[in-house]
């Protein structure tokens, strides 16, 4: 390996290291040790995984001089309106091509991009081929006026925003050692890939001995996409490590599709609340935390192993959606 994240430039928008600490009381309940890494807690906006990506996404557009940041999600889109929130920052205007599908109503992170000052455009279509169509002829128009746009697809699951967490890994295994635990397993959501790509490949680079197992929480499977990520991020840092299939671990807990709030879901949700007074949201990390007790009742985990899990955020969905 030739580069280290390190190497890349990045907008500091995080509050980072985020926190680290064991769930007493659902280790007890579960007879697991269960840990939790709060990138919830990532300090913009109301927080969330893609503020990582954003720091290396927004700084590539920064360095390109861009004035514009375009991006495409679903109508209550975290990454969206995350991306808003750091751009407003850095004084770069955003725009968001959503899809008009499921809440569109002002409610949830359409509440947050309005107060954001986001522009948000809908696309009234079932296919994200027809929200890229869209988000290219936005930005050709904004080309000819004179501006210079910066395109970031859905999730900012491209390998330069997957370093965002290469950067996580690394904060778990510090944070580990300091804790005087092994970080034996990390599990987290699987929505777009980058999450994940970038936490198997930090593992896989800085700490051989964890497993990664990510939850996929839509009905599309994620293999392929994570591996070419993994590759796509490993080949940014220059790095030689031949990343296979068999680098990749992922279970799916989806209920009837994506963004539709499952049963499994809502107990994850209530069981968090209750034990822990945490929070955690129906579309994401509640059938991820759901997917994960689903392993532990299977008997996937050993009684012994240290579990991390990643709390991703999401929480505003909570004030769009009922939960099932
Ligand atoms: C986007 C998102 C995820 C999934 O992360 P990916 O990198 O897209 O796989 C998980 N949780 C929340 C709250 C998200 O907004």
């Amino acid at each position: 390996m030739v580069k280290d994240i390190n190497d890349f430039k990045r907008v500091g928008f995080g509050l980072l290291p985020t926190p680290f600490y064991k769930l007493e009381n659902i280790s007890k309940r579960l007879g697991h040790n269960v840990f939790i890494k709060r990138d919830d807690m990532t300090g913009v906006s109301l927080g969330g995984n893609k503020v990582r990506k954003l720091e290396y996404l927004l700084a590539d557009a920064q360095s390109k001089g861009c004035d514009y940041v375009l991006t495409a999600g679903g109508p209550q889109s975290n990454h969206a309106m995350l991306t808003a929130a750091c751009a407003n920052r850095i004084g770069i205007k955003s725009i968001l091509v959503l899809k008009k599908r499921g809440v569109t109503d002002k409610r949830g992170n359409l509440v947050l991009d309005d107060i954001l000052g986001a522009d948000v455009r809908f696309v009234d279509s079932d296919s994200y081929d027809d929200v890229y169509a869209e988000m290219h002829r936005i930005e050709d128009k904004l080309k000819a006026d004179g501006h210079n746009p910066y395109f970031v697809p859905v999730g900012g699951s491209v390998p330069l925003g997957a370093l965002g967490y290469i950067g996580c890994a690394k904060e778990i295994f510090e944070q580990s050692k300091t804790a005087g635990i092994t970080p034996d397993r990390i599990v987290s959501c699987v929505g777009s890939g980058g999450t994940y790509a970038g936490l198997a490949l930090g593992a896989k680079l800085y700490s051989p001995g964890t497993k990664v197992t990510g939850v996929g929480v839509s009905d599309d499977l994620f293999e392929e996409i994570v591996l070419d990520l993994m590759r796509g991020a490993s080949e940014l840092l220059e790095s030689d490590k031949e990343i296979t299939e068999s680098d990749i671990d992922i279970k799916y807990c989806f209920g009837k599709g994506y963004s539709i709030p499952s049963p499994e879901g809502t107990e994850a949700i209530t069981m968090l609340a209750h034990e822990e007074g945490l929070i955690i949201d129906p579309v994401y990390t509640g059938k991820t935390f759901a997917g994960m007790l689903n392993l532990i009742r299977e008997g996937y985990f050993r009684k012994d192993e240290n579990i991390i899990f990643v709390h991703t955020g999401g929480a505003a969905a909570l004030f769009a959606m009922d939960l099932a």
